[in-house]
């Protein structure tokens, strides 16, 4: 048990095994879950989206009505409650802004996140429960920081309350006109981000994070240097770096028990570090189900991704009619996103029927089976926070090919034969020829069985586990912690007129 465990109210609008579009809820669903392990009263809130499986995932009723205030009146939420591993879960609920099929991208969504928080804080206090840290994540939570420092500010039940705020991807950014900033109930307080973040007339929610926030982290060390930059920073490279003693880079786990080739039951075989040649029978069915010609010799890279830009999909674009006419391998892709690229995978899916499977959906179950049955895997970002799908990738023996960007610099090394170094291949121009010939030394690489090997155990020996940086939050927390009572945020950017 720890000596001196901390309160920590995790908040985040999506969290595995609940509800997912992204790396955001593979963190909600793993970091607390190994806080509490560590012996810390850490608890999750997020949004109970109506689509979320009540019955199989055991959620009750814990708050029948709570007041929330919204927009200068009140409104009613409920409070439910589960739990992932240890850590409690609980989930504002309310029919008006949570049933809907997705997540994101309703005219409404300013209105649902900050009903969302709002009800958060409300529900600490009746409670009676006032946590050491509140750990913000994205902009659906960026509001709570500006709050500790407006309507919460003389509230004693949140004094010696720290806020954190993770930046998990700085694109999407949460921008809206100035009534989000009623509807939060501090229009009053006339204080902006200070010009040229976006026009005047915006509000940014991921900007008011990083301004207010105690801490600010994100998921790799390289991304919190790259941010610091105008080719990564989004339009916030100015505040990041005004920011820069706050600004910490804490590198993703994974979930060990979840992410397990050993025990994951969607997937054909099980296997592990001392038999991964069971991995092979995981191909052979994946060939199968895919449509693939069932070819155990012939290399097969996997993608599974958000179909974006920020992906690197457009260097694939570029490339792949070239890759899947001069090179022997098969290429599987899962994924969905933007319109040309669905065009542009149905068409070489046409083309190559027997060598490429296309599948433009989203599919938790698909994607373990192609970690297990994929040799290689393709994650040419453009830019990535810190990425997943490499590290999840290496635990099931499927070797990376990325660019060297944000995390997957910081977890994928370059393999060099001469000195039988690395655990991937990677490339660093941003550019598809440099991508290419990335592929190009994996699959010759791939020839050779015995180094083949020695990569594939690299990858799966590895310990991209959450243990090493949840201790390394922990830290952070206490460092916010202090902060918080040391320094109170700089006045010289409040009340500029809005
Ligand atoms: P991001 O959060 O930017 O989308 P990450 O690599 O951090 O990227 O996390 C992506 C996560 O989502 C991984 O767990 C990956 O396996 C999963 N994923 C992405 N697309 C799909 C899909 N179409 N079906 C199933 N899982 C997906």
């Amino acid at each position: 048990m720890n000596e001196n465990p901390l309160k920590v109210l995790f908040l985040a609008s999506e969290a595995t095994p609940f509800a997912k579009t992204g790396g955001l809820a593979d963190v909600a669903g793993a970091l607390p879950k190994t806080l509490k392990e560590l012996g810390h009263d850490i608890r999750v809130v997020m949004p109970g989206y109506g689509f979320i499986d009540r019955e199989k995932f055991m959620i009750k009723e814990f708050m029948a009505e709570l007041t929330v205030p919204m927009n200068g009146q009140t409104e009613q939420a409920a409070i439910l409650e589960t739990t992932i591993g240890q850590a409690p879960v609980y989930m504002v609920y309310s029919p008006k802004y949570f049933d809907r099929e997705g997540i994101y991208m309703y005219h409404d969504d300013a209105d649902r996140f900050v009903f969302f928080c709002r009800a958060a804080m409300e529900m600490l206090k009746r409670i009676d429960w006032a946590p050491d840290i509140l750990h913000c994540n994205d902009w659906h939570t960026a509001i709570i920081p500006n709050w500790l420092h407006t309507i919460y500010k003389d509230d004693p039940f949140f004094n010696r309350t720290a806020s954190i705020y993770s930046i998990h991807n700085l694109a999407y950014q949460g921008v809206f006109g100035h009534r989000v900033l009623e509807i939060a109930g501090v229009a009053k307080y006339q204080f902006m981000i200070p010009p040229g973040v976006s026009p005047e007339n915006q509000i940014n929610m991921m900007g008011r994070g990083i301004f207010f926030a105690d801490l600010v982290n994100t998921v790799s060390r390289t991304y919190a240097e790259e941010i610091l930059t105008p080719e990564y920073g989004q339009g916030f490279d100015w505040l990041l770096r005004e920011r820069r003693d706050r600004l910490y880079g804490i590198l993703n786990g994974i979930d060990y028990e979840v992410q397990n080739p050993a025990t994951d039951p969607h997937i054909y075989r099980h296997y592990d570090l001392n038999h991964p040649e069971l991995k092979l029978e995981n191909k052979t069915a994946l060939q199968r189900e895919a449509g693939l010609a069932e070819e155990p010799n012939t290399p097969l890279i996997g993608m599974i991704s958000r179909l974006s830009d920020q992906k690197g999909f457009d260097l694939v674009g570029q490339v792949i009619e070239a890759m899947m006419d001069n090179l022997r391998f098969q290429f599987i892709l899962l994924g969905t996103g933007e319109e040309r690229y669905h065009h542009l995978f149905n068409s070489i899916k046409d083309r190559f029927p027997d060598r490429s499977a296309v599948y433009l959906t989203f599919n938790a179950s698909l994607a373990q089976k192609i970690y297990a049955g994929s040799d290689m895997f393709l994650m040419p970002s453009r830019f990535e926070p810190c990425g997943l799908g490499q590290l999840i990738a290496m635990r099931y023996g499927s070797v990376p090919i990325v660019r060297e960007t944000g995390g997957l610099k910081d977890t994928v090394s370059n393999y060099n034969p001469a000195t039988d170094s690395g655990n991937g291949f990677t490339f660093k121009k941003y550019d598809a020829l440099a991508m290419y010939t990335a592929i190009v030394r994996a699959i010759e690489t791939y020839r050779y069985r015995e180094r083949w090997r020695t990569l594939v155990n690299r990858g799966m020996s590895a310990d991209f586990s959450w243990r090493n940086s949840a201790l390394k939050y922990v830290d952070l927390y206490r460092r916010a912690l202090n902060i918080r009572a040391d320094h109170p945020v700089p006045n010289e950017f409040l009340n500029v007129p809005g």
